[in-house]
């Protein structure tokens, strides 16, 4: 079985009742070697807690790979031992510290409840479903579904590559944002018109995202505070370098972030006509981006500036996973170990 099904197939275990579960374990045990009458005993007479202990992991082989990846969520440490199990997840205990921790110690997934039906979830963020549909696939209430989407986000909003390498595309778009939007974005009911206004006469705004894209398709993308060239640095510095090639459509901000940390910069005369002698010299990717990521907008219809970076994030993941995007992996993602974590390494 490939190890991807293999996952799934453990992540389903968590479903199981009890008859099937003890089914299930007599079939495994009459493959291990025909001893399944004698297995079935042993598991009846078992104590109920050593029973409890052979459940497998919720998380399934997820939850391994992200303590390895990532070692002691208290003190980076990477001596880790087994340390038995808890709440139906694997434990372990760093010898640095001697703290005992899980797969979801100090992530936004900590403490999130109904993990059998995590994978539900995934599945419905993958599909960009809406809140109510989303709620009713995973039988939750709209607002823990709304809660369960940003936790979810938590760790993907901030997996982004640390570094682009080679030719760079960069450019800002603006993604509007809406007291509308603001509405539905949330699970609650909307506050009735005509009361006092916060902002009165404004309703919308401007939101600058910078997209970055290297030919490798790595994506880097942040709201930015102003569209100019101190906020492109704080966002940029380190991602895109010297080494790097930087182009962008001769916008003044990028631009002049480029002059001052002596990036080699080459602006596009027109959007998506690049000049003969370098034709390669171009922002179609990055452009392509916008387009794909304000579309994909389009079902939220529009969502808050504070959100803004979950939603990035959420967009990041769907595209790096890309032919991987699946509900495992998304839960990965969900868990820390997305895909520029890992790639980072
Ligand atoms: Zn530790």
């Amino acid at each position: 079985m490939r190890a991807e099904d293999f996952s799934v197939w453990l992540s389903l275990i968590g479903r199981l009742s009890e008859t099937q579960r003890r089914e299930a374990v007599a079939a495994l045990l009459e493959m291990d070697g025909g001893e399944s009458e004698a297995g079935a005993k042993a598991q009846a007479k078992a104590p109920r807690a050593a029973r409890r202990s052979r459940r497998p992991d919720a998380l399934g082989a997820s939850g391994h790979e992200r303590v390895e990846a990532r070692g002691c969520p208290h003190c980076a440490g990477r001596e880790i031992a087994a340390w038995g199990r808890s709440r139906g997840l694997a434990r372990f205990r760093c010898k640095a510290c001697g703290r005992t921790f899980n797969a979801l110690t100090k992530t936004p997934m900590a403490r999130l409840r109904k993990r059998e039906r995590w994978l539900d979830h995934a599945r419905a963020m993958i599909e960009g479903k809406s809140l109510a549909k989303t709620a009713e696939l995973c039988g939750v209430h709209p607002a823990t579904a709304f809660r369960w989407r940003h936790r979810f986000l938590g760790a993907p909003a901030l997996d982004k590559p640390q570094r682009l390498s080679g030719v760079v595309e960069a450019d800002e778009t603006f993604i509007l944002e809406s007291f509308k939007g603001r509405r539905s974005d949330l699970p609650r009911k909307a506050r009735k018109r005509g009361g006092t206004a916060r902002h009165p006469g404004l309703h919308q705004d401007n939101i600058p995202v910078l997209v970055a894209r290297d030919r490798k398709g790595a994506t880097f993308d942040a709201v930015l505070p102003q569209d100019d060239s101190a906020s492109i640095a704080t966002a940029l510095g380190g991602v895109v370098t010297a080494s790097n090639q930087l182009i962008g459509d001769g916008g003044k901000a990028i631009a002049a972030f480029a002059r001052k940390a002596k990036i080699p910069f080459h602006a596009v005369p027109a959007p998506g006509k690049p000049t003969p002698e370098a034709p390669h010299l171009h922002i179609n990717n990055v452009n392509a981006y916008h387009g794909r990521l304000k579309q994909w907008l389009n079902r939220f219809n529009g969502v808050a500036t504070k959100n803004l970076p979950n939603y990035l994030g959420w967009r990041r993941a769907l595209e790096a996973w890309d032919r991987q995007l699946t509900p495992q992996n998304w839960i990965k993602s969900a868990i820390g170990i997305g895909p520029y974590q890992q790639l980072t390494r």
